[in-house]
């Protein structure tokens, strides 16, 4: 692969402040030189190497890629009526979710696998080099097991989520339920899964369960992440932090102690406004979060139920609007704070032996993404070196 200097870099978001100004590690009049897949140099334009191919920015903002942490991407089947439904004055609970699970158990592997390359197609479209996808449409173990292969091929960064909701066919055994979960299913999931995750909450899953479940998945090799805190106050940021886990995703209900404990761990917060946009609800508070000291990730939860949007930059935007971040705290959240929660080094920042994900915008500087909400900013997007958009 040849060797390729993007120059011209209006601004250039490195996410390393050791290369430029601010926790964003600013430059301006940029240049970066992509060889094999991966950073080979960062820094002033005027002093840049030469290369086989050239990329004129033209003054344009280039960032990395959006590392997307928190996705449910295999499933088919439609719920614009209950959308509909819901804009109309009916709340959200976590019951939909087996509307979903039926027509996924229901639709191909084929059908599966389309729907998927889709969505990831779509969010590459947007920015997005990085990308998290969870199990949870199935919930019986051929089911779920499929699920997570097929995500296999698109992302290392699967997730078994069994304990989405308890499986239909276990309403009366709930029991029964976490049995298969931590058992037969667990066995079938683990190898094509980097991660374990449970909804821990009412309707879903209570702490004793979620507990068991991240902890047998643990034992098999697999490390937590939780749903957490989303419609009520409830164990599951406790939880996360206590049992190490890489990210409490929602933290919409905190208590001062949920805010403390994940300030003082290594567990992310990671917030998708995309959920409370999407089923208006109250969203959750990112300056309490950023102020206590808390490591904050933004990320989409695209799903078909309570959050249908692949769009990083539409959750920057609403994150800045409606959740007290800067414009500069919302677009590390959606880069650096992603790879944080998906415990990546190599991705979420623009520096010498990171991969060459990298997004130029349409527009002088990364607030744009804030600024101009709803516009389609992507230019151009690279994976791995290779010109993807
Ligand atoms: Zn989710």
């Amino acid at each position: 692969m040849p060797s390729t200097l993007i120059t011209g870099i209006g601004s250039l978001v490195t996410n390393d402040p050791a290369q430029g100004t601010g926790p964003l590690g600013l430059l301006t009049d940029a240049a970066v030189v992509v060889d094999g897949g991966t950073i080979a140099w960062v820094g002033p334009a005027a002093e840049a190497p030469a290369a086989d191919e050239r990329f004129d920015a033209a003054g344009r903002a280039l960032l990395p890629g959006f590392v997307d942490s928190h996705a449910h991407l295999v499933f088919a089947g439609d719920r614009t009526a209950e959308f509909n439904a819901r804009m109309s004055g009916q709340s959200y609970t976590a019951g939909g979710i087996r509307t979903t699970v039926a027509a996924t158990r229901a639709a191909s592997d084929a059908e599966l696998d389309a729907n998927l390359a889709r969505f990831v197609r779509e969010a590459l479209r947007q920015g997005t080099t990085s990308i998290e996808c969870k199990s949870g449409y199935g919930l019986t173990v051929p089911d779920e097991a499929r699920a997570l292969r097929i995500a296999s091929s698109y992302t290392p960064e699967t997730t078994y989520l069994g304990a989405h909701v308890v499986a239909p066919e276990y309403a009366d055994d709930p029991a029964g339920y976490v049995d298969l979960v931590t058992g037969e299913m667990l066995d079938a999931c683990a190898p094509y899964a980097r991660w374990v995750d449970v909804f821990c909450e009412n309707g879903a899953f209570d702490g004793d369960q979620a507990r068991a479940i991240l902890t047998a998945g643990v034992e098999r090799g697999l490390t937590p992440r939780v749903h957490a805190n989303q419609l009520s106050y409830g164990p599951g940021v406790q939880l996360a932090v206590e049992l190490g886990a890489a990210s409490a995703d929602h933290c919409t209900h905190l208590t001062d102690e949920d805010v403390a404990a994940l300030a003082g761990s290594a567990t992310v917060a990671t917030l998708l406004p995309g959920a409370e946009f999407s089923t208006r609800a109250a969203y959750p508070d990112a300056r309490r979060l950023l102020d206590a000291g808390a490591v904050v990730a933004l990320s989409t939860d695209c799903n078909p139920g309570s959050s249908f949007t692949s769009s990083m930059a539409f959750c920057i935007a609403v994150a800045v609007r409606e959740m007290g971040m800067t414009p500069d705290e919302a677009v590390w959240a959606a880069t650096a704070g992603g790879a944080h929660a998906l415990r990546r080094t190599d991705v979420g920042t623009v520096a010498v032996g990171a991969r060459a994900d990298l997004q130029l915008l349409e527009a002088p500087s990364h607030v744009h993404l804030a600024y101009r909400p709803g516009v389609p900013l992507t230019a151009a997007v690279w994976r791995a070196g290779v010109r993807e958009v």
